[in-house]
């Protein structure tokens, strides 16, 4: 017996050290009788493997802001979130069929997403402002991750307090909701922050942003729900991003690189969104 355990002992260490040094340990913590390999954990001898889920990529390099669509992920005016059936097995290799197979039920504005003139606009919405009219090029670049004040919404005041210099184009607001936690929390929560009208006014007659992200199902706080839309939307030239994941990243410059489903007709899409150091 000994001998045989002996050559299997010396290939996991030596696996455990290979693993170690292709793989840093702030990507990675795999369950114990697991290593980490360049997809997630695998075991030993034929176990089965464990996907490893993660956030940061490429040696803390690359962060991914999306939130993960999950049931008990918030849904706007809901106590219940997105709920389990959002995506459903239609066909299984369980029950007979070649391959499985799902399909999904969500609203455009659900979770990590993007906002198009026609949500706010209705005039602009029949004339086919879209998800697929948004313009890749503010969606791709570099942004300014910024901490807000924790103690107000977005209003003008704050704005001016930011300082955000002319020339930056799309910022990310880190806000209370943050901390709060609130993308973490079923029941929907009228009490997270966001622009206030006058503070969206501000940002559009005084900075060159064209695009905003924010931490909540909203970037408008929810007293100004719509008014403080309308002063974003209006132009058509600004994006909202709403429902990043803006936590345990450092304040500063990143490329941003966000993009939607290319959804014709729909005002809103889902949205992967990442940060690149
Ligand atoms: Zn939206």
């Amino acid at each position: 017996m000994t001998n045989v355990r002996l050559p299997l002992l010396c290939a996991a260490a030596i696996a455990i050290v290979i693993a170690s040094a292709v793989t840093p340990s702030l990507e990675l913590s795999c369950p114990s009788g697991f290593f980490a390999d360049s997809i997630g954990c695998s075991q030993e001898e034929g176990g089965v493997p464990v996907p490893v889920r993660k956030d940061v990529y490429g040696n803390g390099r690359i962060f991914d802001i999306t939130h993960t669509y999950r049931p008990d992920m918030p849904s706007w005016g809901s106590v219940e979130g997105l709920g389990p059936d959002f995506i459903k097995q239609s066909e299984s290799i369980k029950n007979g069929s070649l391959a499985n197979s799902s399909e999904m039920k969500l609203g455009v504005h659900s979770g990590t997403h993007l906002d198009a003139p026609g949500h706010f606009f209705d005039h602009y919405f029949d004339a086919g402002y879209d998800v697929t009219t948004l313009d890749l090029e503010v969606l791709n670049g570099p942004a300014l991750l910024v901490d807000v004040p924790r103690d107000s919404n977005i209003t003008a005041e704050v704005m001016k307090s930011l300082n955000i210099p002319k020339g930056v184009r799309r910022v990310l607001f880190r806000t209370l909701n943050t901390d709060r936690r609130l993308m973490w929390k079923k029941e929907f929560d009228t009490s997270y922050v966001g622009f206030m009208e006058d503070g969206a006014k501000w940002l559009v007659e005084n900075t060159d942003i064209k695009l905003v992200g924010i931490d909540y199902l909203s970037a408008a706080a929810y007293v100004h729900g719509a008014p403080s839309h309308y002063v974003f939307l209006r132009s058509r030239e600004i994006i909202l991003v709403e429902a990043l994941k803006l936590e345990d990243i450092q304040v500063g410059i990143y490329s941003l690189h966000c993009l939607p489903l290319k959804l014709l007709g729909s005002e809103g899409s889902p949205a992967r969104c990442i940060l690149i150091g």
